[in-house]
């Protein structure tokens, strides 16, 4: 069982993975407007990996016997200034993101509820993954500028992330 805050809390959870889920493809529509397909894929498959962490998010609540309530997702936006406007947008989203797993594990340490600790250290270490590669991609593309072919190669190079 969980407690009916911890429920509630990792509802809300559920709820932010699948608005990341969202967010990414939202994103990716963006990059194949503006003829980046490799940026395109790759947040494609970041959005896939979203949907999974929501989809851990289901499993557990329904293993510990407790109940899946779906909320309202927002409309994401699918217009930006730029690429790098695109992962700086991400390097943010993933910040909040981490903010949110960080306050969901210190209600569960409260609670005492270990077995949803020790299941919540993989988000906690997934998390730091996370805003490392996005933190990269947002650096890599401050050093181009914009630069028609050193743009070309490092969407290219995103291109190569496997996804569906
Ligand atoms: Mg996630």
């Amino acid at each position: 069982m969980l407690t009916k805050k911890v429920e509630e809390t990792m509802n809300e959870q559920l709820a932010i993975e699948l608005q990341s889920a969202y967010v990414y493809l939202g994103m990716s529509s963006y990059c194949e407007s503006i003829s980046l397909p490799g940026s395109a894929q790759w947040l494609r498959a970041q959005a896939e990996e979203e949907y999974g962490h929501a989809m851990r998010f289901y499993n557990f609540i329904t293993d510990r016997g407790a109940r899946v309530r779906l909320r309202q997702l927002n409309a994401p936006p699918t217009d930006y200034s730029s690429v790098l406007a695109v992962f700086e947008k991400a390097l943010d989203h993933e910040r909040s993101v981490t903010g949110s797993i960080n306050k969901l594990y210190d209600l569960v340490a409260k609670e005492k509820d270990f077995a949803s600790q020790a299941w919540l250290d993989w988000f906690a270490t997934e998390q730091v993954e996370e805003e490392k590669t996005v933190g990269h991609i947002v650096e890599q593309l401050k050093m181009v500028g914009g630069k028609g072919d050193a743009l070309f190669l490092i969407d290219r190079e995103l291109g190569g992330r496997a996804g569906a």
